[in-house]
């Protein structure tokens, strides 16, 4: 669940501070708390408790001239994007000494554009884990910090072997920084090792060396890095190195939201259903695990749309929707929208008892709840046919026999799960 973002913006200048509010409000529909002096700034953080994702940082504010604020918003642990007009080397040596996660300069027409871009990729860096590989304790230090300081989520690694046990084991890494010498396996080998699984929209590569040898960046690269930095690094240019490859991962994420997502509910649609439910129970098969196949029907959904609005079916859908997600959360499996007002579910390692447990306590639960719509109360149902997992036939005939199950639920008189036992029972 994303929560909405809170930006603290500390600059005295008011102009600055209402148009940065106004910008960041629109692009990150999240909070921004503005503060116009030292004394304002102080007492938000006192006293507000709400978790800060990131804070602009005007260097220069009426009782605070030496960039204090700057060590207070990062005492408190929030990243930070210094805003100044006045820089030089020291400028930036002490805002990276202090710990600032990122500045701006104020001398140019796009200073703006920047300080927004900065804020946005913090808030966005969170939902990135990168992954660092290195056998240098002080070395993998630095560079981790570097990177928490950015609100990547960083998990670490000190050979080869660990790093790809990490990857078969977290499977939201997106990127990962690897040193070239190491113990057990050189990076080089490492990334012809992880390319061999993970494409390179998946996982991103970035080699790190202080190797003498100006070709080993073309060694890199042509064994399937995204990327290649020479030690000593500058820490800037290693960022946004690092900022271009999880924007670029980012747009194949949305991307693949868009096209294996359904928009109204955000479960999975029908294309992505058909296309991963096969290997879903290939691998239940392998496993040697039950899986049980449902197919679940909103009971007179055209007579919701046709009373209450619809919007007011949109809303039930939606319901129905969490519903169900709530029931698998946690569980492993696939949930998807395959029609209108239908749904599939996969039920790997439940057998046919035990599938029926789970669907009976859905529709229970659904028909239980009191929505309101257009102001009144009313209750809705659902119908359920249930198939079991029994041996390699194609997906389509399991997706079929849960269907006709549906059908005869319907038949029934709907409001009832209706599995291959049932039938076998009632003929
Ligand atoms: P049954 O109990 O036999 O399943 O009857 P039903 O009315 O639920 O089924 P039917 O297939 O006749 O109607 C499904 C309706 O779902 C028709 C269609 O307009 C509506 N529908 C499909 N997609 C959406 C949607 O995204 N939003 C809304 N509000 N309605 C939708
Ligand atoms: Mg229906
Ligand atoms: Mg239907």
């Amino acid at each position: 669940m994303v929560r909405q973002p809170s930006v603290l913006l500390i600059e005295d200048s008011r102009s600055i501070s209402f148009v940065l509010k106004e910008r960041l409000e629109k692009s990150t529909g999240g909070r921004i708390t503005p503060c116009f002096t030292a004394h304002e700034c102080r007492d938000v953080l006192e006293n507000v408790t709400q978790d800060f994702d990131a804070a602009i940082v005007d260097l220069n504010l009426p009782g605070a001239s030496n960039g204090e604020l700057l060590d207070l918003v990062v005492a408190a642990g929030i990243p930070a994007v210094v805003f100044t007009a006045t820089f030089d080397a020291a400028v930036r040596d002490t805002i990276l000494a202090r710990g600032g996660a990122d500045y701006i300069i104020k001398d140019h027409d796009s200073a703006l554009d920047m300080v927004q871009a900065a804020v946005e990729r913090l808030i966005g860096n969170q939902y990135f884990k990168l992954l660092v590989v290195e056998d240098g304790s002080s070395a993998r230090h630095s560079l981790v910090s570097v990177l928490k300081r950015q609100r990547f989520q960083v998990v670490e690694a000190k050979t080869g072997k660990e790093a790809l046990e990490l990857l078969e084991q977290q499977t939201d890494i997106a990127l990962v920084l690897t040193d070239h010498y190491m113990p057990d396996m050189d990076g080089y080998e490492l990334t012809r090792r992880i390319r061999r699984t993970y494409k390179s929209e998946e996982v991103c590569v970035i080699g790190i060396s202080s190797s003498a040898d100006r070709l080993l960046s073309a060694r890199f690269l042509k064994a399937g890095a995204s990327d290649f930095v020479y030690r000593p690094y500058v820490v800037e240019e290693l960022q946004c190195r690092i900022d271009l490859h999880i924007q670029a991962l980012s747009k194949v994420r949305q991307l693949r939201m868009a096209a294996f997502h359904d928009y109204l509910t955000g479960l999975y649609n029908r294309r992505y259903f058909y296309d991963e439910g096969p290997n879903l129970i290939e691998k239940c098969l392998r496993k040697g695990q039950t899986c049980s196949v449902a197919m679940v029907d909103i009971d007179h959904f055209k007579r919701i749309n046709d009373t209450y609005g619809h919007n007011a079916g949109d809303e039930v859908l939606k319901h129905v929707t969490s519903r169900m997600t709530a029931r698998m959360k946690d569980k492993p499996g696939l949930v998807g929208r395959v029609g209108g007002e239908e749904f599939g579910i996969l039920l790997p390692g439940m057998d046919d008892q035990e599938a029926l447990a789970f669907c009976e306590a859905l529709r229970q639960e659904v028909s239980n709840d009191v929505l309101v719509l257009g102001g009144q109360e009313v209750s809705i149902t659902i119908s359920i046919g249930l198939a079991h997992v029994s041996g390699r036939e194609y997906f389509h005939n399991y997706i079929n026999a849960a269907d006709q199950c549906l059908y005869l639920a319907k038949y029934a008189g709907r409001n009832r799960v209706y599995s291959e036992s049932h039938i076998g029972s009632d003929l």
